[in-house]
């Protein structure tokens, strides 16, 4: 069994520190890459070894594959973790490595190439026996065929983009008057974002929930679930707010439900980490999509069960099997994460610069993963999330009190960040009940401008 003795990290800020930490504890020795905006980042001064591989722009620097290998075969690496963002859903990338004798730390290529495509992912999803939301088979170009489609599944529809992401890329059409122009500058637009201008169409569910499933694979068959995550607490499609488990799911459903994707898993021969996204709604599951790689909410799922992901995706990457069966996954209490961004919390407008004061939150199962310290200069380059602060207690109750203790002790100074945001809305009593959808977040945040 290849044994991973050194591991080139292709990303910065929080995550990479994450990686560097799991590699450390495993005694793997670590290679940080960065741009010239980041050659005082926290991951960099840590990792054992670091080296420029371009400019700020992250086109030329992050997700520049030809100076990054040169940096894994210079530093002589001989394993890859992507994180997430960048180049961490790039099949190309995954394969490029592969080629290069160097260990890829996650799925199958094909597995990412499957799922990065909207319309393969459902495709697949529901051949290997997941609920999807009601819609097109495949693309759809015909006007005549996409009403016909609307019709059955009843409006409103939503039309995405196949290569869309991030939230972006997505329409609501609420007639069939309004379907064919819809139609084409959806199409229009995901040329322009996306480079293709392939769209689907499926039902657009009023007010669902998010609720994902972490799962993981050896990549020879056998697969697990870790429980589900709640991510509805989203603005323009973001998460910005997660918890574990979801205020909504029963043991039972979890068990369920669990059973079903990591049986997908299985079936596939999925390789490592992943996530089934579903939306959520009157107590039945829609599969939307798959990420083929770490989620920034995975601290949560880390903490109700105890299992560290990227020590597993490392150990899965060397070829050991699963550390844990399905029966010896236990969900112990309950965890919420805050994304803390460098954002003024009315007006979401960035607010990169230089940490004046940085004091983090401590205590009792209270987790800070940042690489913020007092002096540090916030790039503005990249994207604007610069902590998340996670908190664990045995019960969701417990675990809120918790989040408020923590939220007050941390200070960020000098510049603006969601902490406020974050403050205000675990004070809501809706919140503190649990009942949100997808939709929740924004009309809370109306309400407070108002
Ligand atoms: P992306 O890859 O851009 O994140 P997703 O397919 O995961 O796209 O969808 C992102 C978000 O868009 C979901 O979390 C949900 O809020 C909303 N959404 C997507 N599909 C639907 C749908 N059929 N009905 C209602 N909302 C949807």
């Amino acid at each position: 069994m290849p044994e991973i003795k050194k591991l080139l990290i292709a990303n910065r800020g929080e995550i990479a520190l994450r990686i560097h930490r799991a590699c450390h504890e495993m005694g793997i020795k670590t290679v940080a890459v960065h741009s010239t905006a980041d050659s005082d980042a926290m991951h960099v001064r840590l990792a054992d070894e670091a080296i420029c591989i371009g400019p700020p722009s992250a086109t030329e620097s992050y997700l520049n594959i030809p100076n990054i290998i040169s940096a894994a075969e210079i530093s002589h690496a001989d394993a890859i973790h992507p994180g997430y963002g960048f180049l961490s859903e790039n099949a190309r990338f995954a394969e490029i490595v592969e080629a290069h004798g160097i260990i890829f730390v996650g799925p199958k290529p094909e597995h990412i190439r499957t799922m990065g495509d909207k319309i393969e992912a459902k495709r697949t999803a529901g051949a290997l026996g997941l609920p999807l939301v009601p819609g097109s088979d495949g693309a759809i170009s015909d006007i005549v065929e996409a009403k016909k489609i609307a019709e059955a599944a009843g409006y409103p529809v939503i039309i995405k983009a196949a290569s869309g992401g991030g939230g972006r890329g997505m329409k609501v059409v609420n007639s069939p008057e309004e379907l064919e122009t819809q139609m084409q500058q959806a199409g229009s637009e995901a040329k322009a974002a996306f480079g293709d201008a392939t769209v689907y169409l499926e039902k657009y569910l009023g007010n669902p929930r998010h609720i994902e499933f972490q799962v993981f694979g050896d990549g020879n068959g056998n697969a697990i679930h870790l429980g589900e995550r709640d991510c509805s607490l989203q603005r323009r499609h973001q998460k910005v707010l997660e918890e574990a488990p979801s205020p909504v799911i029963t043991p039972e459903e979890r068990e369920r439900m669990g059973g079903i994707v990591a049986k997908a898993m299985a079936d596939m021969g999925y390789r490592g980490a992943g996530t089934i996204e579903f939306l959520w709604e009157d107590g039945e599951f829609y599969f939307i999509e798959m990420n083929t790689r770490l989620q920034v909410e995975h601290p949560v799922t880390e903490a109700i069960t105890g299992l560290d992901l990227v020590r597993e995706q490392i150990r899965v990457a060397e070829g050991h099997g699963l550390t844990l069966r399905q029966e010896d996954v236990q969900f112990r209490g309950h965890a919420i994460e805050c994304r803390i961004n460098a954002e003024d919390p009315r007006t979401f407008a960035p607010s990169p610069g230089l940490v004046k004061q940085y004091h983090a939150p401590g205590g009792m199962n209270v987790r800070v993963d940042s690489g913020l310290y007092a002096g540090y200069r916030v790039p503005p380059y990249y994207d604007s999330m610069i902590a998340k602060l996670i908190v664990y207690g045995t019960t969701r109750q417990g675990a809120i009190r918790r989040l408020r203790r923590a939220l007050e002790e941390f200070v960020i100074e000098g510049m603006k960040t969601t902490i406020p945001l974050h403050q205000a809305l675990i004070e809501d009593p809706e919140f503190l009940q649990g009942q949100y959808t997808i939709k929740w977040l924004e009309e809370w945040l109306d309400k407070q401008e108002a």
